[in-house]
């Protein structure tokens, strides 16, 4: 089992190994290799197959800057992602305990505690007074 490590790391020296975007591929590639025991479906076989190919490639790949670049890419797609995921959570989050109505007069958006019954709303912007009941 020593030896067999040892050989692995001398092969791997010089070569890129695993990285973010290929622990992503390979859920997506073990994803669609479940799904085929269902679908028996020989496009998402290949698929699945050459995303594997890609995974070995990637991590056996000797163009370590050009492999690091492609998972600096896709990270900060990641970071976009997650980002917009939690806006969504936190607006999801906030809609249980306000309620954003919009201003009659000038459209501003005003948020207020939800629960208060019928409440009399001041738009910060236009000065107006509006009832609404949150
Ligand atoms: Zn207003």
């Amino acid at each position: 089992m020593n030896r067999f490590r040892q050989s692995f790391s001398r092969f791997m020296y010089g070569r890129y190994g695993m990285d973010q975007l290929s622990r992503l591929l390979s859920y997506v590639v073990l994803a669609l290799i479940i799904l085929t025991f269902f679908l028996k479906n020989s496009l998402l076989y290949t698929v699945a197959l050459l995303g594997l190919v890609l995974i070995y490639f990637r991590m056996f790949s000797r163009n370590i800057s050009r492999r690091s670049a492609e998972n600096e890419k896709y990270m900060r797609f990641h970071y976009k992602c997650m980002g917009r995921f939690n806006k969504v959570r936190a607006r999801i989050k906030d809609s249980k305990t306000h309620r954003i109505f919009k201003c009659p007069s000038c459209g501003q958006k005003i948020r207020v505690p939800k629960g208060k019954g019928r409440i009399s709303i001041k738009c910060p912007k236009c000065r107006i007074e509006f009832i609404k009941k949150t």
